[in-house]
């Protein structure tokens, strides 16, 4: 199977083509991805209709770059994928509508995919990694646990009350007078810094639900931030180093509780494996952490490579090649989803959308 893949939820636009063997192996034939950071940058945050209309500027040179770099021509592929939501609604018309044109007038079949499925399926075409596997999604705009049970069937064991983990990242970055995106900032600073110097909080360790929470952090940071003036680099080293530390023993404490209530699920000699994707999969200090917590709980841990855990083409093809696979296609009339949860009984149970 050959499928074309085409990601716009949010400020990337991207497209790939990823190929599929009848052993459900998968190949990345090309994948490029344009940003928008710099048109959003003055604005400190993502403007939805100046994304919706970059990406209707350059969605049809990236298609055809993708094609031409993976040297396959439109007749060549066996459907069109796009990701249908969840993200902000301009982009995703933009993507869908294109992914759905190129269908019809190709004849070939479409594929609405869910953005945060692409994430959770991203090992299976990076590490050949079959479900059921433990996933932390951690993001600009998610910070899920997910027990992927199989192509189309999640359980969220976890999501973040508040902040997603990349939003305190960039929120702390921006509170310090750090360049965004905030996470590389605060993990730089953090490298020269005292991860003791400052006692902040562990969100939610110990309690009995499986939830995360950063935004009380986040103005822990600010309150410590503001005892001191003024901020010498030294200060902001240490407030992001002990930022950091907080962050991964909260982390760590939530995944420990996840994985203890997967262990059961898990028969006697099943492979046992803990992936990570999202952005803040990147951070070094978070990576290690749950290197060390996989190895406790005899998981091995895997995280795709970082070009392939932020947003990108190349998952959106391949979560479409996966649901082909399986005879899942899609109606041209199928909607795009602003809100579109993994797993709507968690959410519903939550009171949250996505
Ligand atoms: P989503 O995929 O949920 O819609 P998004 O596109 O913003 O959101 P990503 O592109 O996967 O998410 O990740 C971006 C986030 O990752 C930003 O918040 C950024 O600060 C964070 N991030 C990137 N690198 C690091 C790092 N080394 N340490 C911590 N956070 C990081
Ligand atoms: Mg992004
Ligand atoms: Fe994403």
């Amino acid at each position: 199977l050959l499928v074309l893949g085409i990601e716009t939820s949010c400020d990337e636009t991207a497209a790939a083509v990823v190929a599929r063997n009848a052993e459900g192996a998968g190949r990345i034939l090309s994948n490029v991805v344009l940003s928008q950071f710099d048109s959003h940058a003055i604005y400190g945050g993502v403007v939805p209709e100046i994304a919706a209309r970059a990406h209707t500027e350059c969605l049809d040179l990236l298609v055809q770059k993708a094609l031409d770099e993976a040297g396959v021509s439109l007749t060549d592929l066996s459907a069109v994928a796009a990701s249908a939501g969840p993200g902000l609604i301009g982009g995703l018309i933009v993507g869908a509508t294109s992914g759905k044109a190129l269908a019809l007038a190709t004849g070939i079949p479409f594929l609405a995919i869910n953005h945060l499925e692409a994430h959770a399926l991203t090992a299976g075409l990076t590490d050949a990694i079959r479900p059921p596997y433990l996933m932390l999604l951690v993001s600009g705009g998610h910070t899920q646990i997910l027990w992927v049970e199989g192509v189309g069937r999640y359980r969220r064991l976890a999501t973040t009350i508040d902040d997603a983990l990349g939003e305190a990242f960039d929120k702390t970055a921006k509170l310090l007078g750090l360049p965004m995106p905030g996470g590389p900032s605060v993990e730089k600073a953090a490298l020269n810094g005292n991860p003791r110097r400052f006692n902040l909080p562990r969100p939610m360790i110990g309690r009995e639900d499986p939830h995360f929470s950063f935004a009380g952090l986040k103005t822990a940071v600010r309150h410590a931030a503001a005892k001191i003036s003024p901020l010498s680099e030294q200060d902001i080293a240490d407030l992001c180093a002990s930022f950091q530390a907080a962050v991964c023993d909260s982390v760590a404490d939530r995944v420990r509780l996840a994985i203890r209530s997967v262990l059961p699920l898990l028969p006697e000699g099943t492979p046992r494996n803990f992936v990570a994707a999202g952005g803040v999969a990147a951070n070094k200090a978070l990576r290690s952490t749950l290197v060390g917590i996989s190895d406790e709980f005899g998981f091995a841990f895997r995280a795709p490579p970082l070009e392939l855990c932020t947003d990108n083409g190349a998952m959106i093809a391949w979560a479409g090649a996966e649901r082909l696979a399986l005879g899942l296609v899609d109606g041209l009339d199928s909607p795009v989803k602003p809100r579109w949860p993994l797993d709507p009984d968690a959410a519903k149970a939550a009171g949250a959308g996505v």
